[in-house]
């Protein structure tokens, strides 16, 4: 109901463009069940996944880090004043003077996984606190990013271990990143496993590593699926980080805090029939703008309709049709060759699960853009 008032009220005011709904107590909420259920880690928020300022604030307030990868995030969250020691700078591919600027204020602790980016922190930022990433892929996610980052824990990390000793630099731990959104819950265990021999092999040659980083790769969308990756990690803990003064475990949540918290409305604005015997709807969304990692990794997505008639029945029946996006793109199609409710111009989808890479990556091809976010606290 507090959603058609927004819109119905939106409307009278003569504006008709999509828009997010944030539910704050959503985050909160996960922020919670992440600390009760993996209470041995803690959440350094990916900033890139939504760097809307009330989301930042929520979990800053809770007490999560931020994981940073250039100047601008890093800028950003200093700006709201975060503590620096809850700051990583975790790209492995540094813009020299993004690295200055973490040196000039003291952001510490960063990543790397290749000799020639060792080297640059040695060069900028010699006092760093090095953290070596490995890969580590799960069987499958909707992002794989060993494909890009990582070195290969068994040919590779042994080998920069020992240069990071001849360098001199200060290595305290390892970090990995399974893969953005996972269903493969076996894989933290068996990755702390490996974390942990490399922290065996550094202690050979006089490194007493402490810090492991667990990445990101949360689904965020179903809340039941928070158990099985924390019984996976709580097990690769206790088997190979007992002792918990021994060692800082920390993960880099992006999806799971955001995705269910925000919801979008997006309005159709024409609908024909196709000689190709479909519906086709056009909306005030587009690839380019919200739905553009959906599009990308063929995202599942559900709506809900609100109907601008609220009065009528709802026993439409469901037709072949195609959801269009609103740019000037014949590739701008959000949903095609879908069963629907049938629709009306004027009527409002309302999508689920729309808070991760959403906001951060959305443009404004063709002179169209979401950029009003309402706050439900
Ligand atoms: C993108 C990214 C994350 C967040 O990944 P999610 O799958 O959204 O949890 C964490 N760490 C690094 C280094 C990343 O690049």
């Amino acid at each position: 109901m507090d959603l058609i008032k927004l819109i119905e009220s939106r409307l009278a005011e003569g504006n008709d463009d999509s828009f997010y709904i944030l539910n704050l107590e959503d985050v909160r909420l996960k922020y919670r069940l992440w600390m009760e259920k993996i209470p041995r880690v803690v959440p350094y928020y990916a900033v890139k996944c939504n760097d809307l300022e009330e989301v930042l604030n929520t979990l800053r307030d809770l007490g999560a880090g931020f994981d940073c990868a250039s100047k601008k995030e890093i800028h950003q969250m200093l700006a709201l004043n975060v503590d620096k020691e809850k700051i990583l700078y975790t790209h492995t591919a540094k813009q020299i003077s993004h690295l200055k600027y973490s040196a000039e204020q003291n952001i510490e602790k960063i990543t790397f996984d290749s000799v020639e980016e060792l080297e640059k922190i040695k060069k900028v930022h010699p006092n760093a606190k090095v953290v070596l990433r490995i890969r580590f892929d799960a069987a499958s996610s909707i992002i794989n990013l060993g494909i890009k980052f990582g070195c290969d824990p068994i040919k590779e990390a042994p080998k920069f271990i020992e240069l990071c000793k001849d360098m001199n630099m200060n290595l305290i731990g390892i970090s990995f990143h399974v893969g953005s959104g996972t269903q493969d819950f076996g894989i933290f265990e068996r990755a702390l496993a490996t974390v942990r021999e490399l922290f065996d092999f550094a202690a050979t040659i006089g490194f007493k590593l402490n810090f492991v980083d667990i990445g990101g790769g949360f689904i965020g969308e179903n809340i039941s699926l928070l158990d099985n990756y924390a019984k996976s990690i709580n097990t690769g803990i206790d088997k190979n980080f007992p002792s918990s003064n021994e060692v800082e475990i920390v993960a880099e949540p992006g999806r799971y805090f955001v995705d269910s918290a925000f919801s979008i409305a997006t309005q159709i604005v024409l609908k024909k029939s196709g000689t190709d015997g479909q519906i086709h709807y056009y909306l005030n969304e587009s690839i380019y703008m919200s739905f553009l990692i959906a599009f990308l990794y063929k995202s599942d997505l559900k709506f809900t309709i609100i109907r601008k008639s609220k009065m009528e029945n709802e026993t439409k029946s469901e037709k072949l049709s195609t959801l269009w996006g609103c740019t000037c793109n014949s590739m701008d199609k959000i949903m095609g060759d879908c069963m629907m409710k049938e629709m009306e111009i004027g009527d409002w989808l309302i999508f689920h699960n729309m808070g991760a890479y959403t906001l951060t990556v959305s443009t404004k091809f063709n002179g169209f853009e979401n950029n009003k976010v309402f706050i439900l606290k």
